[in-house]
């Protein structure tokens, strides 16, 4: 069970409410975000008779008192009923629209970004992807443009008008990125990251979460959790595929885990079909493939010259692909009752 405190709610208030689980029987876990203060009761919460929960509930300084007995609570669907919507720059997701992300895996020169961005704009897809903080596995790779690449993004979006997706990798850059970023991407190796999830709990700037390749349902959920926590609710979960024993492509996009967590959780699910794969001659099919099976949107990697794309190469689509892919993302979308 957790028990939302009210804004502005009290030292004094808050302990009062532990004092109330504690003779109940009950001992408690304290999480104290920024905007947020959380009381979780620790245990087996079906002997609290309903009546006791009432009279929590009608505390004045409580929020919202929940039975939730899984480990992480603020992302659940008990929590929270109804689908959460993420507006960015008048773009909702996890709504009726399918958003698509695209652009390339690496922020490469201004003139790249630039003339990406319009063929992604051309193409009807409504946010621009780049990374300007690479993480990548060997050092001796390009590790991104940094600052100037954020600058090549913004002067992407004066040009077009699209909002950016950028990747953070580190607690010291979020304030930084967060002046160019409209959604703040976490990767798939930073996904327990914890010192940058709680850091990200205290901004309320959308987050793109990555499941990390090695991800189990709960982690991955658990690992939202802290953003949540820290008083961020625009999270969006991100299918990125994970490692297997098969061999024919980089990761296994594990599209079942889209309606499980459609259905776990009330956040926006995003499918990444270009890392899911590695392979750019599937990432069209695992895109519809996303779309059927109930996800919010894609980020695809794609690039107006990609076999010569800096990194990522073999999996990113050409934009005049991507254009050809906006018209059957369209039609298969309106197939499930979808727009785009
Ligand atoms: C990316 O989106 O460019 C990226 C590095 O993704 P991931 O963290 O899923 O590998
Ligand atoms: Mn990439």
């Amino acid at each position: 069970m957790i028990i939302v405190m009210k804004l502005g709610a009290d030292e004094s208030q808050v302990q009062e409410t532990i004092q109330k689980i504690k003779d109940l029987g009950f001992n408690t876990h304290l999480s104290k975000g920024e905007n947020r203060t959380i009381i979780g009761v620790i245990g087996d919460v079906s002997s609290i008779d309903e009546s006791d929960v009432e009279r929590l509930r009608a505390t004045p300084y409580i929020e919202e008192v929940v039975r939730v007995s899984k480990p992480y609570k603020l992302v659940s669907r008990d929590f929270n009923k109804e689908d959460t919507i993420i507006n960015v720059d008048g773009i909702e997701i996890g709504g009726k629209k399918i958003v698509v992300m695209a652009g390339p895996c690496t922020v490469e020169s201004k003139d790249q970004i630039i003339n990406i961005a319009r063929e992604v704009k051309n193409s009807g897809a409504t946010i621009l992807r780049g990374g300007a903080f690479k993480p990548r596995t060997s050092p001796k790779d390009f590790q991104g443009l940094g600052k100037e690449g954020l600058e090549f993004l913004a002067a992407a979006k004066e040009e077009t008008g699209l909002p950016i997706v950028t990747e953070v990798m580190d607690t010291r850059d979020v304030k930084l990125v967060s002046e160019y970023a409209d959604i703040l991407q976490v990767g798939t190796r930073n996904m327990q990251n914890y010192a940058l999830l709680k850091e990200l709990g205290k901004y309320d700037k959308p987050v793109l979460l990555k499941r990390g390749m090695w991800a189990t349902l709960k982690e991955f959920l658990s690992a939202a959790e802290y953003i949540l926590a820290g008083g961020n609710n625009n999270v969006m979960l991100c299918e990125r595929g994970i490692r297997t024993f098969s061999d024919f492509t980089r990761n296994t996009l594990d599209l079942s885990i889209v309606p499980v967590l459609k259905k776990e959780s009330h956040l926006p699910v995003i499918v990444d079909p270009s890392h899911g794969t590695g392979r750019r001659d599937i990432v069209k099919s695992m895109t519809l493939a996303a779309i059927a099976c109930g996800a919010d949107g894609v980020t695809i990697e794609a690039h107006t010259d990609p076999q010569k794309a800096i990194s990522d190469a073999d999996q990113t689509i050409s934009t005049l692909d991507l254009h050809e892919l906006m018209g059957e993302i369209k039609y298969i979308s309106r197939m499930f009752g979808r727009e785009i």
